[in-house]
C-alpha cells in the first residue's frame, strides 16, 4: 500500500512537470464508488510518456491521450465508471521494425463491486462491461493503462512490408541496424 501511494505522487509530479497549462487528467486516484454515485466527470489529457508498462510496448512516447472518466449509477443502485481514451500510439512493426501508427479510440464500462456484494456471472460479459472492485483509492492510471493495453494487436505489424534484410541488398547496413534494434529488447 505504501509502494502504491509511493509510485502515485511521482506520477503526479511528472505530471506537473511535463504539461504546464494544457488540461491535464486529474486527479489520478478516485474514491470510485463516490465519483460513481455524484456522477463525476474527469477530462484531460494524458501523456504517453508517464504510461511506463505501456511505453515499453511503443516506438516513442510522444504524444497524449485524450481521457473522459465518468461515474454513473442506474436506478437499481448498481454503480460504475465510463471511460473514453482517443488519441494515437506508434509500435514497432514486427516485420520490417519500421513505425506503425495506431489510432484509439477506446470506449469502456465498468460496473463497480462493493465489499460483500456479489460479483456478477457471464452474463454481464455479453453487456460488454467489466466488473471491478470498488476501490477507495482507484488508480485511474493504471485503468487508462489497462485499456490502451488491451486495444494494441499481439503482433503489429504493416499490411505489406519488406524485413530489413532484404531491403538490405541494397544498403549494406541495414541488417545491422535491425540488429541493433533486436539487440536493445
Ligand atoms: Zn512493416
Amino acid at each position: 500500500m505504501i509502494a502504491f501511494a509511493t509510485h502515485v505522487t511521482r506520477t503526479r509530479f511528472r505530471l506537473a512537470k511535463l504539461t504546464a497549462s494544457a488540461l491535464v487528467f486529474s486527479p489520478l486516484v478516485i474514491d470510485s464508488s463516490e465519483f460513481s454515485r455524484q456522477g463525476r466527470v474527469i477530462e484531460g489529457t494524458v501523456p504517453l510518456a508517464i504510461l511506463q508498462r505501456l511505453k515499453h510496448e511503443l516506438l516513442d512516447a510522444e504524444g497524449d491521450l485524450s481521457v473522459r472518466l465518468e461515474g454513473w449509477q442506474d436506478n437499481g443502485g448498481k454503480c460504475g465508471l465510463r471511460l473514453a481514451v482517443a488519441g494515437g500510439v506508434r509500435l514497432r512493426c514486427q516485420r520490417c521494425l519500421e513505425g506503425i501508427d495506431l489510432p484509439l479510440d477506446i470506449g469502456s464500462r465498468f460496473q463497480l463491486i462493493r465489499p460483500g456484494e456479489d460479483w456478477p456471472d457471464d452474463d454481464l460479459e455479453n453487456d460488454e462491461m467489466d466488473a471491478i472492485a470498488a476501490e477507495k483509492e482507484l488508480d485511474v492510471l493504471a485503468l487508462i493503462e489497462d485499456e490502451v493495453l488491451l486495444a494494441l494487436p499481439i503482433v503489429a505489424r504493416h499490411a505489406q512490408c519488406q524485413p530489413p534484410q532484404t531491403a538490405g541488398i541494397d544498403h549494406g547496413s541495414s541488417p545491422f541496424k535491425a540488429l541493433a534494434v533486436l539487440k536493445k529488447h
